[in-house]
């Protein structure tokens, strides 16, 4: 198994591949984390049932593992966009693939996001999910990007900012592969 490498031992990946670059957010890091930011949100939404929306695919081990911090009742569901083009660069134009089931209307809705990294995605979501009326609209991202948000999108809960990278791993794909790591790292191309 891998460990995290804060102590300067070699660092074997959870996959043989040369893509696999150094890590940015090691597997423990990430748990406490989230750990926290359930704590936060079991805090701040006492006395009402969160309805966490999860952004497919990138969020989806994200989600699995905040739900579970959270201790309040809560339900989930799932919503599938696709930016415009195969491009890694986000364009904000976004198309729904698959829509939520449940309504919104009067709800207290969590955003549960991947990574926020122009944040046009984000911009996009948030009006198409305020217009179908909710009680409130908090975002959690795991990750932004330093310094890279084109807009400026009040993100409440958020995990980690990292560095310019690219990066893979706990959900987060490359031509749809290493979703399955159970940490981040940077992308050393080509897949
Ligand atoms: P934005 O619209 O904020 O520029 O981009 C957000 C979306 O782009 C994320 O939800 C994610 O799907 C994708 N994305 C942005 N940065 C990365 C990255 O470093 N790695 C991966 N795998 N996807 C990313």
């Amino acid at each position: 198994m891998p460990t995290d490498p804060a102590d300067g031992a070699v660092f074997v990946h959870h996959i043989d591949e040369p893509a696999l670059g150094p890590v940015v957010v090691g597997e423990e890091q990430i748990r406490d984390r989230i750990a926290t930011l359930g704590d936060e949100i079991t805090r701040d939404y006492q006395g009402r049932a969160p309805l966490l929306i999860c952004v497919l695919k990138g969020a989806f081990v994200f989600m699995a593992d905040l739900a579970r911090a959270i201790r309040l009742p809560l339900e989930v569901d799932f919503m599938a966009v696709s930016s415009y083009g195969a491009s890694t660069k986000s364009s904000g134009v976004v198309r729904i693939v698959k829509d939520l089931d449940i309504d919104l209307t009067g709800r207290h809705v969590i955003l549960v996001e991947d990574i926020v990294d122009s944040g046009l995605t984000l911009t996009y979501l948030r009006r198409n999910l305020a217009a179908r009326q909710p009680a409130s609209l908090d975002v959690c991202a795991l990750f932004v990007r330093q310094g890279n948000q084109k807009t400026q999108e009040e993100l409440r809960y958020v995990g980690f900012e990292i560095p310019p990278a690219f990066v893979l791993g706990y959900g987060l794909d490359v031509g749809e592969r290493f979703r399955n790591l159970p940490y981040v790292c940077e992308f050393q191309g080509p897949a």
